[in-house]
């Protein structure tokens, strides 16, 4: 389906950018990768009537790795974020996401900002910044603000982004050298958005679980964290597998997800308690991502 009519820009600087942002409000869009506004348009899902085209602006394509963290520019690629050795290093828990997103068509155009502007409830990247404590970097012509993860996700696709800001770079604190982390997720195919994911991270020096952080998606409109079964994990063995099991039947028992034409909420319930078990397995046996 062709997408609709609308007036194409695409500034040079960042300020040019802001500029018609702010000129446009919610009339604007940016468009990064494309990868997910441009379908949203085609299935007229959405009918912005201009799109501010950011591929052109400098210095946001880089990815900094420094004593205080990993900072990911608006247009990194998820393909990029994929190949990266340092990000591997430095925030394992966003590169073990990256496979997972789409397909390598998918991942060579869309961006890891995009991903999190866009805030698709069954994405990865946005339940990886809620479990890793990541902050958002959001510009505008006023200036520029940072948004912590759990601030960030609003709704359905819906971020306190505000329609004149663009999402300049997101930022995830240092990886502490006793950490693992890992994604788990069941979709219906390789590449499809996920039925139920987990983004899950466990810090235990000396083999004992200090924090757990269990973040869900594609079981509401933004990543869900269960505090209450993270909470049950601190001071367990890391390989104490009855715990892992007993998190598993808290998670299932607590989380309340939704229902839709591809799964029920309680085969969703289901799996999240099955990928509980499944990710802290990983976390264990080391299989996921290497401390
Ligand atoms: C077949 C298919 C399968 C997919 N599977 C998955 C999947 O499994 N998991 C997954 O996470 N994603 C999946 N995607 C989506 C893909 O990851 C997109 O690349 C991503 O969601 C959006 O990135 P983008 O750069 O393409 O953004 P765009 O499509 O350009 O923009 C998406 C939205 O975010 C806004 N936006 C983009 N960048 C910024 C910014 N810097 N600041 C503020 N707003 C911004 C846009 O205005 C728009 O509203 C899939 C897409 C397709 C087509």
């Amino acid at each position: 389906m062709k997408n609709p009519p609308f007036t194409y820009h695409r500034p040079e600087t960042l300020a040019e950018a802001l500029a018609l942002l702010a000129e446009h409000g919610d009339e604007a869009k940016i468009l990064a990768g494309g990868q997910s506004l441009l379908p949203v348009m085609a299935l007229r899902l959405g009918r912005p009537e201009h799109l501010v085209d950011i591929n052109r602006l400098p210095d946001l394509d880089a990815i900094n790795v420094s004593d205080g963290g990993v900072s990911i520019g608006a247009l990194v690629r998820h393909a990029t974020a994929e190949r990266s050795d340092a990000l591997a290093t430095a925030a394992p828990l966003v590169h073990a996401a990256m496979p997972y997103i789409g397909h390598r068509a998918i991942r060579s155009q869309g961006t890891v900002c995009g991903s999190i502007a866009h805030a698709d409830p069954a994405a990865e990247m946005p339940a990886v910044c809620l479990a890793a404590g990541a902050t958002m970097v959001a510009a505008s012509a006023e200036g520029s603000r940072e948004i912590a993860a759990a601030d960030f996700g609003e709704g359905y696709l819906t971020t306190a982004l505000q329609p004149t800001e663009i999402l300049t770079e997101v930022r995830f604190p240092a990886w502490s050298p006793t950490a693992r982390g890992t994604v788990v997720e069941v979709a219906r195919r390789h590449g499809d958005y996920a039925l139920v994911g987990l983004a899950c991270m466990i810090d235990a020096p000396g083999g004992t679980i200090a924090s757990a952080a269990l973040s869900f998606f594609g079981v509401a409109n933004t990543p869900v964290r269960i505090a209450e079964a993270e909470a049950f994990l601190v001071g367990k063995a890391i390989d104490d597998t009855d715990a892992f099991a007993a998190a598993g039947d808290r998670v299932a028992a607590t989380i309340d997800p939704s229902a839709d034409v591809h799964a029920t909420s309680n085969y969703r319930k289901h799996l999240a308690g099955v990928l509980t078990r499944k990710g802290l397995a990983e976390l264990s046996a080391n299989q996921g991502v290497p401390a």
